[in-house]
């Protein structure tokens, strides 16, 4: 039975290059893109690579193209085994102090980071209690850790900034709420912490690159029935510089 996963906003970035992993581990890869351009094209390029690909319409913040991706997937398949919450975006005020912070980029960035994953994770939520053992990823960040940006020896201490860091602590508060409800079926929802990849998302700063990022999305995604459940992990980040995988504090 080949292994259904839909990844949202995986016509680029780490979003692409986990699609790229599971559909090497031979999945049927369905690549959520809010543009159908860029999602058919991705697509392709998956498919000519020799992967199982399909492209899927799905913008985070519009319901109903969430309600049509769930009832297409339905009569396609029936099941969804993995769901990889990866759509994400940032957006600053002025220097990014919370002092300086506006409603309108705080909403949009809730809009798609927060209420978007809980939007398409109760959409796909009936599919994935049909598979034998589904996994739900959100793609996180160690900037959603509050021990992490409060902690003084962290090289994240000096990011100051209100909208990107709350949203992604509010979506693993959301990891956390999901693992508690679905705790003794055969689901499992982990956050994931890919590190600071080089991606749009930051102007391609990024020290890591979009595969080493996506190996830990994929790690999550493919979890032996004895593994974690509503943890962050991934990529830790130490004062010295990379240090390898793990569970990070909340
Ligand atoms: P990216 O290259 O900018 O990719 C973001 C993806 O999300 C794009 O495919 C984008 O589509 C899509 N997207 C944005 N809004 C959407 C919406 N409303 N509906 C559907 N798709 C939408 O950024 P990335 O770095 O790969 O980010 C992927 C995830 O990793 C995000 O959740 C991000 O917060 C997280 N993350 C990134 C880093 C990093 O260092 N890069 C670190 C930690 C966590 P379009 O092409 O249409 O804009």
């Amino acid at each position: 039975m080949t292994t259904i996963a839909l990844i949202s906003g995986a016509n680029k970035g780490i979003g692409f290059a986990t699609a790229q992993l599971l559909a090497g581990r031979g999945m049927t890869v369905l690549l959520g893109a809010r543009d159908a351009d860029r999602g058919q094209r991705a697509a392709q390029a998956l498919r000519e690579a020799g992967g199982q690909a399909r492209f899927v319409l799905l913008d985070v913040t519009d319901e109903k193209t969430v309600r049509q991706a769930a009832e297409w997937i339905d009569a396609e398949y029936g099941r969804l085994d993995v769901l990889v919450n990866n759509a994400g975006i940032a957006r600053g005020d002025g220097t990014g102090r919370p002092s300086e912070t506006t409603a309108g980029p705080l909403r949009e960035v809730f809009e798609t980071n927060v209420f978007g994953v809980v939007v398409v994770t109760n959409a796909m939520l009936p599919l994935l209690r049909r598979a034998p053992g589904a996994r739900i990823v959100n793609v996180s960040s160690e900037v959603g850790s509050i021990t992490s940006m409060t902690d003084p020896g962290s090289p994240l201490y000096p990011m100051a900034s209100v909208p990107y860091p709350a949203s992604k602590a509010a979506l693993n508060m959301i990891t956390a709420m999901y693992a508690k409800e679905l705790k003794g079926t055969p689901v499992k929802v982990n956050a994931a912490n890919p590190g600071y990849c080089a991606t749009d998302l930051n102007g391609h700063r990024g020290f890591r690159t979009p595969e080493q990022g996506a190996r830990v999305v994929a790690q999550l995604a493919t979890l032996p029935a004895g593994g974690p459940d509503g943890v962050l992990w991934g990529h830790l980040w130490t004062a010295s510089g990379p240090d390898g995988d793990g569970v990070l504090p909340w």
